[in-house]
């Protein structure tokens, strides 16, 4: 099955998408994330990437469907995806559609969870990232056990640099300018379910679950 997360910045999709592995058994997608990985391992690449990241732009849709176009291709993304934070626009939405349709294969749900803004930079600017494993927590919501250790692996817990209100605030521009519209082009082909992305981690799984017709 290939799911698409969609939301704005701090909708929690990094989160569920993470859950979503074990229930459905295929890997997330997240180009956030690779990018990321591209950018602390300071190549010429993560470097570009660093220059929009940082700014809370998006990153040009050549760099990051060569990104995608890669993942893609690996063998455990054979039978299906859990893509966060692709495509973000309409044209990495049709790039998305035709390298799917060369496999035979399709998006077959696109989960779309709602947050308001203020709750939205609330849930970014305290989000906190394992640098090892890549756990998220937030220091209210879901607080690791030490607000610099992670609970899982031990490793170092970050902020990310784009999760300041600053930036946050330039995400969401970039998101209702060019991410929210492209919703249509799947709303097109009946297969958009919204949800509220509010309450525990455990509440919107459900949500989650039941949207995807698993058992909550
Ligand atoms: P995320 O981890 O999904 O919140 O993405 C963090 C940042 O990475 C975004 O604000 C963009 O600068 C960049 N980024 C991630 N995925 C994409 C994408 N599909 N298209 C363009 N930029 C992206």
């Amino acid at each position: 099955m290939n799911v698409i997360l969609f939301g704005p910045p701090g909708a929690g999709k990094g989160t569920q998408a993470k859950r979503l592995t074990t229930t459905l058994g295929s890997p997330q997608i997240s180009t956030g994330d690779m990018m990321r990985a591209e950018r602390a391992a300071g190549t010429e690449l993560g470097k570009k990437f660093d220059h929009y990241m940082s700014q809370g732009l998006l990153v040009p849709d050549e760099l990051s469907l060569a990104l995608l176009e890669q993942r893609l291709s690996a063998p455990d993304a054979a039978k299906g995806a859990i893509f966060d934070g692709y495509p973000r626009t309409l044209q990495q939405a049709q790039a998305l559609d035709s390298l799917l349709q060369k496999q035979g294969r399709k998006i077959d749900l696109v989960i779309s969870m709602e947050v308001p803004l203020d709750e939205m930079i609330l849930r970014v600017v305290e989000r906190r990232n394992c640098e090892s494993c890549g756990h998220i927590y937030h220091l209210r919501y879901n607080p690791p056990p030490s607000p610099t250790t992670c609970g899982v692996c031990g490793g170092r817990l970050v902020q990310r640099k784009d999760d300041t209100e600053e930036v946050v605030r330039k995400r969401h521009e970039e998101y209702l300018a060019k991410t929210a519209p492209l919703l249509s082009h799947y709303t097109q082909q009946g297969i958009v379910k919204t949800i509220s992305g509010l309450g525990s981690l455990d509440e919107v799984e459900t949500r989650i679950k039941t949207a995807l017709g698993q058992p909550a």
